[in-house]
C-alpha cells in the first residue's frame, strides 16, 4: 500500500512527505491495510483446513499492531514474558498463544501458565522438567510441543538460519521420539503438538515443505504410541522481497503446498509468520541533513541511524531507499549514513539512488519487521515514533522519546 502519485509517495491515502513534516523524522510508518491483507492471505489460503495463524510478536511488537491482528483473529507466537504482557495489553487471546524460545525462565513459565496460554514450544529436556514442575504446582496440565530441529538448510543469512544440527534451537528430530516418550512420565504435561522453525527470510519454501514431511511422519508415530498430538506448528520464516527483482514465495502458493501434505492427517496446522505479515508494511522515514564527499565517495548524511534500524549493519541487509517527493535530479551513487559514531552506521552503501538534497525526505523501505523492535538508545538517541496509517488518516501509536525518557529509571 505504498505507491507514488505524481512525485509524491503515499501510504494508503496519506502523502508521506506531509506526514513526515507533521510527525518529524526519523519515524516509522506502517500501513494497517497491508498488515491486515498479509494476515488474511494466510488465513484465507488455509480455508477449511483447521489452522491458527500465530503472528510472531518479535517482528513488530507495538501494541496497536498487535491489536489490529488480535481483532482480525490472529493467535500469537511469543518468545518472552514481555511479549505476552504486550499481547494481553493489546486485547490478544492467551488461549491462542504459543511460547517459543530456548531460554524460558521459571518466572516466564509461571506467568504464561497463569494466563493459560495454548502451548509451550519446548526446546530441551530440562525445560520440560521445569514446565512439568511448575504445572504441578499450579495444579494444571501444560500443553507442549517439542521444537524439533529437522537439520534442513533454510538457505538464508547465517544469523537467521535456525534449523541445522549446529544451531542452538530445538531437539534433533532423531531424538525427538525418545524425548516425547520420556515426557509421558511427566504427568502434568500434555503432548499437544510437534513444532519447528527453520529460519527466517526464506526465499525458497522447499526446505520448509521438506521439514513438514518429517513432522507429519513424527506426529503419526507419536499418535500411534498414544500421544494426543493435535497440531503441527511449522514456525514462520517466509521471506519478503527487499531488493528489486528479489522474488519471495507467495503465501497462497506456500499454503497450497501444505494442503496436500496435511489434508488427511486430522492435524490442526499452526504457522508463526512475522516478517511476511509486517515487513513490507513498514517504512522508516528520514530526512537528509548533509551531503559530503570524502575522496571519490559521496555521502548522504541522514537523521536516521543504526540505532533506529540495525539490519544493514547486523545482517548486511539491503533496504531500498526512495524519496518521499521526487526532486527531478539525476540519480547518484552514494552511501547513506547516520549520525552515530561507528563506521558500521550505514543504511546503504554504494547505492545508485535518488539524488536527495539536504531537507529532502527519504523512506527506507520494507522496515516493518525487525526494525523498531531492534532499535536502541545508542549514542543517547531518543527512539523514533511509530505511526499507523489507516486509509486517509494516521495515528501516532508510539510517541517520540524525549531526553527524560532516555534517563528514566537512572540515578546519579
Ligand atoms: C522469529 C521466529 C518466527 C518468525 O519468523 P519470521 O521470519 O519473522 O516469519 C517464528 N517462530 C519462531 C520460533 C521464531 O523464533
Amino acid at each position: 500500500m505504498f505507491s507514488y502519485s505524481d512525485n509524491d509517495l503515499y501510504c494508503e491515502q496519506v502523502a508521506l512527505a506531509d506526514l513526515a513534516a507533521h510527525v518529524g523524522t526519523p519515524a516509522y510508518v506502517y500501513s494497517s491495510q497491508t498488515i491486515l491483507s498479509n494476515y488474511r492471505a494466510y488465513d484465507e489460503a488455509f480455508g477449511a483446513l483447521p489452522h491458527t495463524v500465530c503472528y510472531a510478536v518479535k517482528a513488530n511488537s507495538s501494541l496497536a499492531v498487535l491489536a489490529l491482528l488480535a481483532k482480525a483473529g490472529a493467535g500469537f507466537d511469543i518468545v518472552s514474558g514481555g511479549e505476552l504482557a504486550r499481547v494481553l495489553a493489546s486485547g490478544g487471546d492467551a488461549s491462542r498463544v504459543v511460547f517459543s524460545g530456548v531460554g524460558k525462565t521459571a518466572a516466564e513459565v509461571e506467568y504464561a501458565l497463569g494466563h493459560g496460554i495454548h502451548s509451550f514450544n519446548c526446546e530441551s529436556e530440562p525445560e520440560l522438567v521445569l514446565l512439568d514442575a511448575m504445572a504441578a504446582r499450579r495444579g494444571v496440565k501444560a500443553g507442549f510441543s517439542i521444537r524439533v530441529n529437522p537439520d534442513v538448510d533454510a538457505v538464508t543469512h547465517p544469523y537467521i538460519a535456525t534449523g541445522l544440527g549446529q544451531h542452538k534451537f530445538g531437539i534433533a528430530i532423531e531424538r525427538a521420539r525418545a524425548v516425547y516418550e520420556r515426557a509421558r512420565a511427566y504427568t502434568n504435561l500434555s503432548a499437544e503438538g510437534v513444532s519447528c522453525h527453520i529460519g527466517s527470510q526464506i526465499l525458497d519454501a522447499s526446505p520448509i515443505l521438506e521439514a513438514v514431511d518429517m513432522l507429519v511422519e513424527l506426529a503419526r508415530q507419536l499418535r500411534a504410541e498414544g500421544a494426543p498430538v493435535r497440531h503441527l506448528d511449522l514456525g514462520g520464516g517466509l521471506g519478503i522481497s527487499y531488493r528489486p527483482g528479489e522474488k519471495a514465495p507467495g503465501v497462497a502458493q506456500f499454503v497450497e503446498g501444505l494442503h496436500a501434505k496435511l489434508r488427511d492427517t486430522g492435524l490442526e496446522v499452526m504457522v508463526e509468520p512475522g516478517r511476511s505479515i509486517v515487513g513490507a508494511a513498514g517504512m522508516l522515514l528520514t530526512r537528509v541533513l548533509y551531503r559530503k564527499q570524502n575522496g571519490a565517495k559521496e555521502f548522504i548524511v541522514v537523521d536516521a541511524a543504526m540505532n533506529d534500524l540495525i539490519r544493514p549493519a547486523l545482517y548486511h541487509a539491503h533496504h531500498e531507499i526512495v524519496p518521499l517527493r521526487k526532486n527531478g535530479l539525476p540519480p547518484v551513487t552514494a552511501d547513506v549514513v547516520g549520525p552515530i559514531c561507528e563506521s558500521g552506521d550505514f543504511l546503504a552503501r554504494d547505492r545508485l539512488m535518488a539524488n536527495a538534497m539536504p531537507g529532502d525526505y527519504l523512506a527506507v523501505c520494507a522496515a516493518g519487521a525487525y526494525g523498531f523492535v531492534q532499535s536502541s538508545n545508542y549514542n543517547s538517541r531518543p527512539r523514533a515514533p511509530e505511526v499507523l496509517v489507516e486509509g486517509a488518516g494516521y495515528r501516532v501509536i508510539r510517541r517520540r522519546e524525549t531526553y527524560l525518557d532516555l534517563m528514566r529509571g537512572e540515578t546519579v
